[in-house]
Parts: structure tokens; sequence; C-alpha cells
């Protein structure tokens, strides 16, 4: 192959080079590359093997110092940086952990690694065009309609995770109810467009309409009924409000497991007042969908679920798969496409070839680069089958559930919120401190456990007090694990000091 010298004086007095570029990105000692790539791959399932004994840990100053090396201008090689990869191995968030309950982060799935390291091999762009890794997404977001509840010709596509695919949904709303112009005019000019949350809905909602140029104003936040869900007559009144005030109400966003306690808003209620006030109904429900794979009781909660316009939700969360991955589902395709198809000249549709394979995927969402997020969701589906990712979210259920019941028979704990799916919200009850003396304790608390490895919680505030809150989407965590933290964190509350 003949070197290209026009890109630096350095290379004009190379001689041309047949077979083995010694400057190209390709290993040029292939063997020992394959040598070093299987030990790296068992370093990672040495890793997973030792989850148990891997917490999260601080990470301390030389390896941050490692892990953040002046720009190199020439390369330490391939041995060198694969050992650094391994070296990093311990120093992630300890999510793979079965004490982590913080936040709502999945573990991922060991099919879901082989999934990654095989699309990364394939290198796929899946904005669009006519190969393999097309179908993969097609088959992914196919499933996902069946096990929503969603009709054949609906839409879908998958995101980074929620929030992207809360933007993208909410744009698809908009021009539902504005029309197709609004692409071109913007939004200046137009009445005020108003969207309805619960209170207790994610913060997610309020970037994706300010992202839309609307303003946090335009999102009305609807106090919540003793249930923990949306108040509906307070939700009506809002919208006729907003109408006699001359403004355009255009979505209702229901909460299908709300991120503090799990609470589900009344999802057929919405959707009948959405048909009533010719509105959208979206639904987030970035880990609380998955309920509906769960059985009963939780099942029941995500009733209502198949009637929306849009739905958002994350495999990165309660589908274990690595991150990230999240998606939107959008029933009617036609306005998902005109709400984001866009494309010049040289993306033209060919009826055949590589450039085939309409409908792509660049034209329902914001990128036109896409990465073959779909195969780790593929290979983790595929392997282990919904019915037994539905167990491991039952699992869940019934671990924030014992935990609760834990919480109750201890006299020094009381619950924060009732446990209705996989969160788990609880107080140390300390009366003879002042309400913020209490408040900081709970957060103490979270701390000391997260460094001493015992258990990952994080805290919240419900009700205007701190409290603690463990959201379990850990297909790792067993009975012990929960009792341990339980334990862990009476220890901690009865050390000496506020
Ligand atoms: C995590 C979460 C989001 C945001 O999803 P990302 O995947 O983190 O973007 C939105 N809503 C709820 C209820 C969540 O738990």
């Amino acid at each position: 192959m003949k070197r290209n010298n026009s890109n630096g004086p350095a290379m004009t007095d190379r001689p041309a080079q047949d077979g083995p570029d010694p400057e190209g990105l390709d290993p040029q000692d292939g063997p020992a590359f394959r040598a070093r790539a299987h030990t790296l791959l068992d370093a990672c399932l040495d890793h997973l093997d030792a989850a148990r004994e891997r917490p999260w840990q601080p990470v301390s100053d030389p390896v941050r110092e490692a892990l953040m090396p002046p720009l190199p201008h020439t390369g330490i090689g391939e041995e060198a940086t694969a050992r650094a990869l391994a070296a990093m191995l311990p120093h992630g968030t300890g999510n793979t952990h079965p004490g982590f309950f913080g936040w709502v982060q999945g573990t991922g799935t060991h099919m879901g690694l082989l999934g990654e390291m095989t699309a990364a091999a394939i290198n796929a762009n899946l904005g669009g065009r006519d190969h393999g890794a097309i179908y993969v997404e097609r088959a992914v977001i196919g499933w996902a309609k069946q096990i929503f509840g969603f009709p054949d010709e609906a839409s879908g596509v998958l995101t980074t995770g929620t929030s992207q695919a809360t933007v993208i949904a909410l744009s698809a709303a908009r021009l539902a109810i504005a029309g197709p112009e609004i692409r071109k005019h913007g939004i200046a000019g137009v009445p005020r467009l108003m969207a309805y949350c619960a209170a207790g809905a994610h913060n997610a909602m309020l970037k994706a309409v300010e992202l839309l140029g609307h303003g946090s104003d335009s999102l009305r936040r609807i106090p919540l009924g003793t249930d923990g869900a949306m108040d509906l007559a307070a939700l009506k009144a809002a919208i006729a409000a907003d109408r006699e005030a001359g403004h355009t109400p255009f979505a209702v966003i229901g909460t299908a497991g709300s991120v503090d306690t799990g609470a589900f808003d009344d999802l057929n209620a919405l959707a009948d007042i959405v048909a009533a006030e010719r509105l959208w109904l979206h639904v987030d429900g970035a880990f609380g969908a998955w309920a509906r794979i769960a059985g009963d009781p939780w099942q029941e909660l995500t009733t209502g679920i198949e009637r929306a316009d849009s739905l958002a939700f994350d495999f990165h969360k309660w589908m274990y798969v690595q991150y990230d991955c999240g998606a939107v589902l959008i029933r009617d395709e036609t306005i998902h496409r005109a709400a984001f198809a866009a494309r010049p000249s040289y993306l033209e549709a060919q009826d055949a070839g590589l450039g085939g394979g309409e409908p792509w995927f660049c034209d329902y969402g914001i990128d036109l680069s896409r990465g073959f997020r779909a195969l780790k969701v593929w290979s983790t589906l595929r392997a282990y089958g919904l019915d037994r990712l539905g167990d491991a979210i039952a699992a869940n259920c019934r671990q924030a559930a014992l935990m609760a019941a834990l919480v109750e028979a201890a006299p020094e704990l009381t619950l924060a919120a009732p446990v209705r799916l996989n969160l788990c919200c609880f107080r140390v009850i300390r009366p003879d401190l002042a309400p913020e003396e209490a408040d900081a304790l709970h957060r103490r608390i979270a701390i000391h456990l997260q460094l001493d490895g015992t258990a990952v919680f994080s805290t919240t505030t419900l009700n205007g007090r701190t409290v603690l809150r463990a959201a379990i989407v850990n297909h790792r965590t067993r009975r012990e694990d929960v009792e341990r933290a339980v334990e862990g964190v009476l220890r901690a509350a009865s050390e000496p000091g506020p």
C-alpha cells in the first residue's frame, strides 16, 4: 500500500510500504495482540466473578493520576495499555456489587458484555442503511412494543437513556398539537405550550421542556394525592386554568415508577383525561415500566401504559443491561417521523444496496451517527429470556419488601414511604436531635456505609426531611445483602455523636 505523504514533512522520506504498515493502527503482531485480548477478557470475567468482594472504593490519588496522564503524543503501546485497562477494572461505580442500592443503576449482564464486545468489533453506524445491526435494533424495538402493548405500527428508537427519549417524545407531542410548521417557525408567536407532570416526576422532564425552548415555567408540577400519584382533580383544574389564560396545553406526563418512592400515576385515568382534552400522554417509565414483566402485584401498577402516545424507558436500569441504553416508543409513527426526518441529498434513500434499508433510525431521533446499543439488549434478552428477567425484577421487589419488614421490626428505624415496588426509603428515629441534625446524621450514615463497603444507599428528601433510600435494581442482590445493609445502618446510627 502506498502512503499518502501529504500529511507532514516527517513522512516524506519514508519508503513506500507493502504489507503491515508500521504507522498503522491495527496490531503489528497479531498473535501477541490476541493473547493480550484473551488475558484482558479473563480479567474482565474475573472482575465479575469477584463482584461480591468488590464494592465501590474511593479513587486514590495515584489511581487518579494514572487515569489522567498527559496528552499522549507517543503511545505506550498495546501491551501497556491493555495492562492499564485491567488496572481500571476495580474503579467503577460499584453498581456491580450486590450491596449497591444507591440511585437507580443497573448491574450489567455477562451477555451484555459479550454484546458490547461484538458490537465494538462490528462498529456499525445505526443511523440507517441496510446491514444486520439495523435488524437487531428493529427486533429490540419490536419486542418492546409487544411488552408494553403498543401496536405493531408504532415506532421507536434506542437512545442514550430516558432523558434523551423524553426530549424525542415531547418533540413529537408538541408537533402533534402545534402542527409541523413548528419545525420551521419555532415556538415564537405560538401560544405558550404547557405540559403537566406529578410533583414527584423526574428532573429529566424539566430538562426536556427547557431544551425544547419552552422554559421550566411551561411544566406544571401537579400536587400528589395521598397515594403518591398525581392528583387528578388538580391536573384538570391546571389544564382548565391554562386554557383560560390563553395557553395551549400539549402533553400530560405520567410517571410509571417515581424516582424517590416508586409511585405510579393512575395511567388509565390520565389516558381518559388526555383523550377528553385532546392532548398527548407521555409516560416516563425509566425503570418502573419494567414492573410490566414482574407478574402481580407489581405488573398491575403499569395498567394503562399501553394507552400512552409515547413511552420512555431504560434498558440500563432495571433490565440490567450495560450503560447506556434507553428507548422511546411512539404510537403514531407518522408524527414521530414528521418531528425528526430531515435528510440532505447525500443521504438520499436508495432502492437497494447498502444505502437502502428504509426507514432509517436517524429520521426518528436526534443523532445521525448511532452506536450499536441494541446488541447488548438483544444478547441479554435472547440469552436469559423475558421470563427470567421478570423473575429478577420480582426478586428485587421482594427484597425491597424485606428491607421494609426489617425496618419496621427495628425500633430504631421507621419507613418514610410505603414500599410499592423496588424502592425503600426509611429514617433513623432520633427524637433527641434537631431536624437538621437528624438530616445530617442520615447523610453521614450513607457516606459511612459507602466508604466501608457495607452497602450503598443514597439519600433523598421526603416531606422535607432527609431519608435513606435504597433503589434495588440489582440482579446479584440476595436476602443476606439486604440484611447486612440494614444491620449496617443500625450499627452506624448507634455510633456516638449526633
Ligand atoms: C433515571 C430516570 C430518568 C432519566 O433517565 P436516564 O436514563 O438517566 O437519562 C427519568 N425518569 C426516571 C423516573 C428515572 O428513574
